[in-house]
């Protein structure tokens, strides 16, 4: 998400004639985009504000933490200006304001989706992530984007049809749909599977379909048949579990049981062909047990992930979660993270073994740099790969997995 806003961002200075510079030595103005979500990511983007002001940059600081922090960021991170989530819109006038009057800000206006009139694509781009919602209702106890990106608001299908055309006019292959709880997408006409039929259906050069994140308390029947009825729509699902145990979950507000989970994610294996499942979990919430961390490395073992990222729990200040009293210590947290670690490599590598000697369809993505004579891509089901050979990063191929080499299974192109 802040990499679209930042690229999104990025155009609409280069079109009102900044000009970008590889080196930031050369740099008059650093925009800083910052995460909120771990307090890691807040710490480096404060840090980092702070190295640029002692060199004598111009900073601008957005994003999450400039939305939460604001005027508090003017200090903490010395940045000259701070620009909210919702208020992008407006950031022109905003650096023109301070070029004049040198005045230290912090804006956190709600001017509504930002939105770019065209998007431009730059030369040799094949896949483009297009927003198509905004904030979350769900206020999970643990996080924070519910109150850096505020409610919930769908974009209009006409705005994301119409921009996924420019996208594709001007060589896009691969769309990746962006929202923090894409089953829940509404316009007043559309739903989130009426959504995905209109893109499958009015788009011409488009191959592949992909979206993230659905939340496993609303995704629907009707989406995983449209999804498994898809030629385009691709053939993964990012299902975030968070935790196993039912006491976890609720006491996170996640809105389904261990159970229920359970029974989603083998539904989805059963009715959509050769799919792959990925996840984020939490280790050491305020008050999980031994028992409770077991019931979650149950889960990994049933559902048998393809990929999944990992976290320990990480206290956000103005989340119910920061103040429960039960807080896990990090050396446990860290125990808990190794374990559910090798459990999730151990049942990635039993799903990548039942690649071999099958066909797949590969868009490749680049050249590899690290293992010489190969290609890096990426399967229908969303599996990344390396490809034997030099391929064009954009093309499609069709090959079959020979080899695994650690989680990575090595294709060769059948001529
Ligand atoms: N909308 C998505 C998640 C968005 S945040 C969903 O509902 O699942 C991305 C991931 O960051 C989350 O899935 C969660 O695993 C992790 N995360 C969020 N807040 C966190 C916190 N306070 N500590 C640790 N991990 C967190
Ligand atoms: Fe955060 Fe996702 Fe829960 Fe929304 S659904 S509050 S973004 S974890």
């Amino acid at each position: 998400m802040n990499e679209l806003d930042s690229e999104l961002i990025r155009q609409k200075l280069l079109n009102e004639g900044y000009i970008e510079v590889e080196n930031e030595k050369n740099a008059e103005i650093i925009l800083i985009n910052t995460c909120s979500v771990r307090k890691k990511a807040e710490e480096k983007a404060i840090h980092y504000s702070r190295e640029m002001k002692n060199k004598k940059k111009t900073v601008v600081m957005l994003g999450c933490l400039a939305q939460h922090k604001r005027e508090e960021l003017l200090k903490i991170a010395k940045a000259d200006i701070v620009i909210g989530t919702k208020s992008y819109e407006k950031i022109i006038d905003i650096l023109l304001d301070f070029e004049r009057k040198q005045t230290k800000r912090a804006i956190c206006e709600d001017l509504g989706i930002f939105q770019l009139k065209s998007r431009k694509v730059k030369e040799g781009e094949f896949s483009a992530y297009v927003n198509i919602q905004h904030g979350c209702d769900n206020f999970c106890t643990f996080c924070v984007v519910p109150y850096t990106r505020g409610r919930e608001v769908s974009r209009k299908a006409s705005d994301i049809l119409e921009e996924i055309k420019q996208l594709e006019e001007q060589g896009i292959v691969e769309i990746i749909l962006l929202g923090q709880n894409v089953d829940s997408y509404f316009d007043g006409k559309y739903d989130f599977s009426d959504l995905l039929k209109l893109i499958e259906d009015e788009t011409k050069y488009i191959r592949r379909i992909k979206f993230t994140s659905p939340n496993p308390r609303d995704i629907t029947m009707k989406v995983i048949k449209t999804i498994a009825q898809s030629e385009k729509i691709v053939r993964w699902i990012h299902l975030p579990l968070q935790a196993g145990s039912n006491k976890i979950l609720k006491r996170m507000n996640r809105g389904y049981t261990k159970e229920e989970y359970i029974y989603q994610a083998l539904t989805i294996r059963d009715i959509i062909k050769d799919v792959s499942i990925t996840t984020d979990i939490i280790v050491g919430f305020p008050s999980e047990t031994e028992e409770d961390f077991e019931e979650t490395i149950d889960v990994v073992r049933t559902v048998k992930y393809d990929g999944a990222y990992m976290f320990k729990y990480s206290p956000r200040e103005g989340t119910p979660a920061s103040l429960f009293k039960e807080q896990i210590d990090n050396e446990t947290k860290g125990r808990r993270l190794r374990k559910l670690i090798d459990e999730v490599n151990s049942v990635i590598s039993e799903r990548r073994k039942l690649m071999i000697n099958k066909e797949y369809e590969v868009l490749v993505e680049s050249y590899n740099s690290k293992d010489l004579g190969y290609s890096l891509g990426k399967t229908f089901n969303n599996i990344s790969v390396l490809i034997k050979g030099f391929f064009k990063p954009g093309t499609f191929l069709k090959g079959i997995v020979k080899d695994i080499k650690g989680h990575t299974p090595i294709i060769e192109i059948r001529n």
